[in-house]
Order: C-alpha cells, then sequence, then structure tokens
C-alpha cells in the first residue's frame, strides 16, 4: 500500500463518507500549477483549490506577506481591536469593486459565511424577508447557502427543513431548453405567482454558475435583471466566490457585462489560499445593520488580510487579468477542436479563463454523460493531471487552473486532459457495442 492508499483509508476510518473526495491521493507540496503528492509524483493541477489559487500555490510574494504577518500578530478579532491589514483591504476593495457611489466592505472567513451577510445586510436594509436564487446556483453548505443552492443531489439531500422565504427562479441555459428571454418571463412570473416583489430583499445570482456547470449569464439578461430589480426596489447581490480575483479576466466577471450590483460577496482566490471572505457593496447599503450585528470571531483574519494585499499586487504585477484571457481564449481553442472531433463534448462554454466542456452519450441526445466524465477524470490523473467536474448532471468538466501557469504546461494538461476523453469516450462506445452484440441494448 503506498502512502496515498494507506491516507485514503485512514480517512475513510476516521472522517465521514458525507466528505467526498475527488481524487484519492495524498498531497505534500505545491508551487505554481504543479501539486506533488507523497510518492513524489508531480500533477498539474487544473483545480487550484476550487477557484481558490488564482495566484497560484505558494506564491512567494503571498507567502512573505503571510509569514511576516504571522511573525507579529495572528488574531485579536477585529470587534475586539482594529488592526491596519483589515482597514487597508476594505479601502482598497471599495475602491476596485463595480459598485456605484461609495462602497464598505466588511471581512469573514468562507464564502457561504460571506452569502449569509449579504443577506442580512439586503434585509436590514429593506425591511422585506425574501430571496430570490436561481436553479443551478451554488452558494454554500451552511442552513442559508443550502437553501439558497439550486441543486438538490448532493447538497440539498435530506437536510431540510430549509430556510425560508427562499425562492428560485430558471437559470438561462440554452444549450438545456432554457433561453434569455425564457428564464426572464420565469422571473417574471415567479413576482407575480410565488412572492410580490416588495418583499423581495435581494436577488442573489453567480455571473458565471460555478458548480452549476460554468453557465454565463447572458449579459442582457443581467442587464434586464438589473432594470428589473431597481424598478421593484430589490437589491442584487453578486455572488462572485468562484469568479472572482482575475479568473474571467477581470478582476470581478460582472464587469464584462457593465452591470452594477448593490452588494458583492467575495472568497476563495481573494486570499491565495488562506480563509478570508468579504462582503463589498454601497455603503449606505452596508450601514444598514445596527452596530454589533455583523461579524465573526476569526472575520478578517490578520494573516489572511496580508495574504490577499500581496495577492491584489501579484495580480496587478504579473498582469493576471490579461492572463486569464489568453489562457482562456487556449482552452477555449483546444475544446472546441476537440469537440469537432468527438461527439461527447456537447457544449464548450465559459468566460474568460473560466472555461468546462459538457460531456454527453451523443450529440442528438444531448443525455448527460456522468459516468464517462468519471472515466476521463481518473484517466486524467493517472497521466498527471488534476481536473474537476461541475454541472447539474455531475457531466462538466471545469478548469480553474492557476494563471501563472506557462503554456507549456498548460499545452500538455490539455493535451492529456483531451487524451483523457477521448479515451473515455472509445471505452464508454465499447461497452455500448458489447451490449448490442449481446442483444442487451439496441
Ligand atoms: N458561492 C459560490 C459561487 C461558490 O463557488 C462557493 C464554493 N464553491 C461558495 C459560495 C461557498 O464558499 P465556501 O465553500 O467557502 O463556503
Amino acid at each position: 500500500m503506498n502512502r496515498s492508499e494507506a491516507l485514503l483509508e485512514a480517512t475513510r476510518r476516521n472522517v465521514p463518507r458525507g466528505l467526498a473526495i475527488a481524487h484519492p491521493i495524498a498531497v505534500v507540496s505545491g508551487q505554481g500549477a504543479t501539486l506533488w503528492d507523497a510518492e513524489g509524483r508531480a500533477y498539474t493541477d487544473l483545480i487550484g483549490g476550487i477557484g481558490v489559487l488564482n495566484v497560484g500555490h505558494a506564491h512567494p510574494r503571498v507567502m512573505q506577506a503571510a509569514k511576516a504577518q504571522m511573525e507579529r500578530l495572528t488574531h485579536t478579532s477585529f470587534q475586539v481591536a482594529m488592526y491596519e491589514g483589515y482597514v487597508r483591504l476594505a479601502e482598497r476593495l471599495n475602491g476596485l469593486v463595480p459598485i456605484d457611489g461609495p462602497a464598505k466592505t466588511a471581512f469573514f472567513t468562507t464564502g457561504a459565511e460571506a452569502v449569509e451577510n449579504a443577506v442580512k445586510i439586503a434585509r436590514a436594509f429593506t425591511g422585506r424577508p425574501a430571496i430570490v436564487a436561481f436553479t443551478a446556483a451554488f452558494h454554500g453548505r451552511t442552513l442559508l447557502g443550502m437553501s439558497l443552492t439550486g441543486k438538490a443531489r448532493p447538497y440539498k439531500q435530506n437536510f431540510g427543513p430549509f430556510a425560508p422565504a427562499v425562492h428560485h427562479a430558471p437559470f438561462p441555459y440554452p444549450y438545456r431548453g432554457t433561453d434569455e428571454a425564457t428564464a426572464l418571463r420565469a422571473l417574471e412570473e415567479l413576482f407575480a405567482t410565488q412572492v410580490a416583489p416588495d418583499q423581495v430583499a435581494a436577488v442573489i445570482f453567480e455571473p458565471v454558475a460555478g458548480e452549476g456547470g460554468f453557465l454565463p449569464m447572458p449579459p442582457g439578461f443581467l442587464k434586464a435583471l438589473r432594470e428589473m430589480t431597481a424598478e421593484y426596489g430589490i437589491l442584487l447581490i453578486d455572488d462572485e466566490i468562484q469568479t472572482g480575483f482575475g479568473r474571467t479576466g477581470k478582476l470581478f466577471a460582472i464587469e464584462h457585462a457593465d452591470v452594477r450590483p448593490d452588494l458583492i460577496a467575495s472568497a476563495k482566490s481573494l486570499a491565495g489560499g488562506f480563509p478570508l471572505s468579504a462582503v463589498s457593496g454601497r455603503a449606505e447599503v452596508m450601514d444598514a445593520p445596527k452596530p454589533g450585528g455583523l461579524g465573526g470571531t476569526y472575520g478578517g483574519n490578520p494573516v489572511a488580510v496580508a495574504a490577499a494585499l500581496a495577492v491584489l499586487d501579484v495580480l496587478e504585477e504579473e498582469r493576471l487579468l490579461e492572463r486569464s484571457l489568453a489562457i482562456g481564449e487556449r482552452i477555449r481553442e483546444r475544446f472546441c477542436s476537440a469537440q469537432a472531433e468527438l461527439d461527447v463534448i456537447g457544449e464548450v462554454r465559459g468566460l474568460g479563463g473560466m472555461v468546462a466542456m459538457e460531456l454527453v452519450t451523443d450529440a442528438v441526445s444531448r443525455s448527460p454523460a456522468g459516468a464517462l466524465t468519471d472515466d476521463a477524470l481518473r484517466r486524467a490523473r493517472e497521466a498527471g493531471v488534476l481536473a474537476l467536474k461541475a454541472g447539474m448532471h455531475g457531466n462538466v468538466i471545469r478548469v480553474l487552473v492557476p494563471l501563472v501557469v506557462d503554456d507549456a504546461q498548460l499545452d500538455h494538461a490539455l493535451d492529456v486532459l483531451l487524451g483523457a476523453v477521448r479515451d473515455a469516450a472509445r471505452a464508454a462506445e465499447r461497452v455500448r457495442l458489447d451490449a448490442v452484440a449481446t442483444g442487451v441494448a439496441t
């Protein structure tokens, strides 16, 4: 038994099965876009800690900032006594967020906590209870986060009852029959039949549904959403937890659409691997909760905010927003040319460096190919490339590669990944033909 196998066995004994592990390898170190396992095997990491490592594993600048902070002060809780880094980072983000007028920012620890607090703030400001989210959405695993999430399995399973006053409208997903106009009509219908708009505090959305399968929200839909919510006095909460900090070629994905939300939730790549999340928003909205209403023991931890300040420097100095666009084009080009050859690649989609392919059994039926996706990801791992699935049917392969990856490493990883999809498709076809030959299927 090697060390990865031994750790998997110990995990099974000591950790509940609810924590599903995508890749059964024991990782020991990371650098840039590379991870090493306990056997010394290198992997190109197309997952980046689920969108946390846009600046790469162990970026020296970020490590240095965190280390220096660690030697001075690791914790007070900002509610107990202020520290410089928290306020400097808030100031910096306030200058960067695509929010109209003056902005304010509060820090928390996880993405779900940012979502929860954005909702609290929206309710405090509007005095209204209801929240509208979208199908395919993912907003976290806390009670409210999972209530807002628009994917039942595995996230909601038997965890109810869920938080009240949460409604879901269809996310535009043209490949599976919900075009922009249909989704907009459904939202209007929701306001007419499920909840009166004057009871709605906020609509929360991801500019690109991440866990939902890299579904970009069409810019026209976003504009209409902004107009509709403004008309009804509803706040717009932009969940940029997966799309933020350079992933799509802008600091925030919504900047592609030129739409201004009232509140933005961010986390993940904000602090390059340290737990930190933020809610930024219009100053008057952010000030709605009375003193003592916001906070948390660890929110805006000094080490995490020091890391985040360094992440912002790295994004700027290494021009990683431009790099994200170039990476996205490269991946898209490769995926599209593979699609021309492989029937199982149903759709290639995304925004900037956030690109995915949806796998289907064949281009005509468009039946989701979940098992083929798992097989392709296993084959890719065995050939040294880690990628992750997403999507309502677990049949989307997404790429969240660290933006510091160089072209040679990326090209090689894409060769491996597409080779794995090709091999998985051939294996599935062989199984189908065998079944036909033995009369099990037609
Ligand atoms: N919102 C979005 C869009 C996410 O992608 C995630 C995490 N995948 C979350 C919220 C929840 O973040 P966390 O896991 O840090 O609570």
